[in-house]
């Protein structure tokens, strides 16, 4: 299962999230791929289409789709070079498949601040340094090795080289591989390095309870936007003190205390939504009387490995899909109707399956 691993310097509210996404809880019964495992969160999607599909179908459960976030402690300056938890922490970030970035954007006297003062720019600097630095290691122990060989005209070799270049200019101009414009071949190269800095990113800037409402009259927050955008990573408000309150709450709860606060989303179900994106996940459905769930996969798939989600054996015997769009069967009002219809198509093997996609599969045991 793709994961997503939190970061952040020390006292900018990382565990106070992580709590906030565990206590949230999801029914791990329902999710049993998931890892067990005291650093590992496994946080449930927020997705208004399934409540209108339970609406439609009036199913005996529901289940909404899950992934996991990893708490990853332990950044430090220096942390490169193997100070603190160093080279732990960066074995860590190298297991996960995105990584958000969690920034101090709350001024409390009582709470320290690792460098003296809340600059989180700074903060971001130092993090990201830490991550290129690392990557630069690499890719510079990469590049001997690789240059001898091309001198023996090493085909891959040969290809590799150019791209070990690009890499290395970014990291000495501070930029993270991520940023580099390369072409598709160089890409599928560059994959095969391992590169800490190559994995999607984005920011969760931590704000303190006033400011939830209004975000923009943070000066923090507007300043992480100007640097993310530079780098065209997405920024997530937070107050991870209310979510973690909130997190006790259940769903009429939190909707009178939002309310109160003057928030529409919570900031907690705005972070899971945005790093499935990062992540390149998509959802399709299932939608029968016993059960109408929500499953997760990776944007390109197709229709028997998205089967195959569900039960080897779904993909192993897969005959074909009888699929409707989710647009298409709330309009219809009913499967039934939507069928009469003509929207719901039978697709072979080769269908790549939509977000929204409401799927039947057929299949041989
Ligand atoms: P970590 O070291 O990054 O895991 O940070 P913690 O989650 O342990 O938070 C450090 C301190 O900051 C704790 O005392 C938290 O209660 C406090 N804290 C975390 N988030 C917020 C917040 O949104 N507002 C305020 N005022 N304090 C917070």
């Amino acid at each position: 299962a793709l994961t997503a691993g939190i970061v952040g310097l020390p006292n900018v509210g990382k565990s106070t999230l992580f709590n906030a996404i565990t206590k949230a809880g999801a029914e791990s019964a329902n999710y049993p791929f998931c890892t067990i495992d005291p650093n590992v969160g496994i946080v449930e999607v927020p997705d208004e289409r399934l409540n209108k599909l339970t609406e439609l179908v009036q199913p005996k459960k529901t289940i909404p789709t899950a992934f996991e976030f990893t708490d990853i402690a332990g950044i430090v300056k220096g942390a490169s070079k193997g100070e603190g938890l160093g080279n732990k922490f960066l074995s860590h970030i190298r297991e996960v498949d995105a990584i958000v970035q969690v920034v101090r954007a709350f001024a409390d006297d009582n709470i320290t601040h690792v460098s003296g003062k809340v600059d989180p720019i700074s903060d971001i600097e130092v993090i990201n340094l830490e991550l290129i630095l690392a990557d630069m290691e690499s890719v510079e122990k990469r590049l001997v090795r690789v240059q001898k060989m091309v001198k023996s005209k090493d085909k891959e070799a040969m290809a590799e080289e150019p791209v070990l270049l690009k890499l290395r200019e970014a990291f000495e101009n501070e930029k993270p591989a991520r940023s580099v414009d390369f072409s598709e071949e160089e890409m599928r190269i560059a994959k095969n390095f391992h590169l800490l800095t190559i994995k999607p990113m984005l920011y969760a800037a931590n704000v303190s309870e006033d400011d939830i409402a209004d975000p923009s009259s943070n000066e923090y927050v507007e300043k992480i936007r100007e640097f993310a955008a530079e780098d065209n990573a997405e920024v997530i408000v937070v107050c991870a003190k209310i979510e973690e309150e909130m997190a006790e709450l259940d769903d009429e709860e939190k909707a009178m205390f939002l309310e109160e606060l003057g928030i529409e989303e919570a900031g907690l179900d705005q972070l899971i939504k945005a790093t499935y994106q990062l992540l390149g996940l998509a959802t399709y459905f299932t939608a029968g009387v016993q059960e109408v769930r929500a499953w997760t996969f990776r944007k390109g798939m197709k229709a028997p490995q998205c089967a195959g989600i569900i039960h080897s054996d779904f993909e192993r015997g897969f005959i074909r899909a009888e699929t409707v769009a989710y647009d298409d069967l709330v309009e219809a009002g009913a499967m039934a109707t939507a069928k009469e219809a003509g929207k719901v198509r039978q697709e072979g093997k080769e269908y790549v399956v939509k977000d929204g996609d409401v799927m039947l599969f057929r299949f041989n045991v």
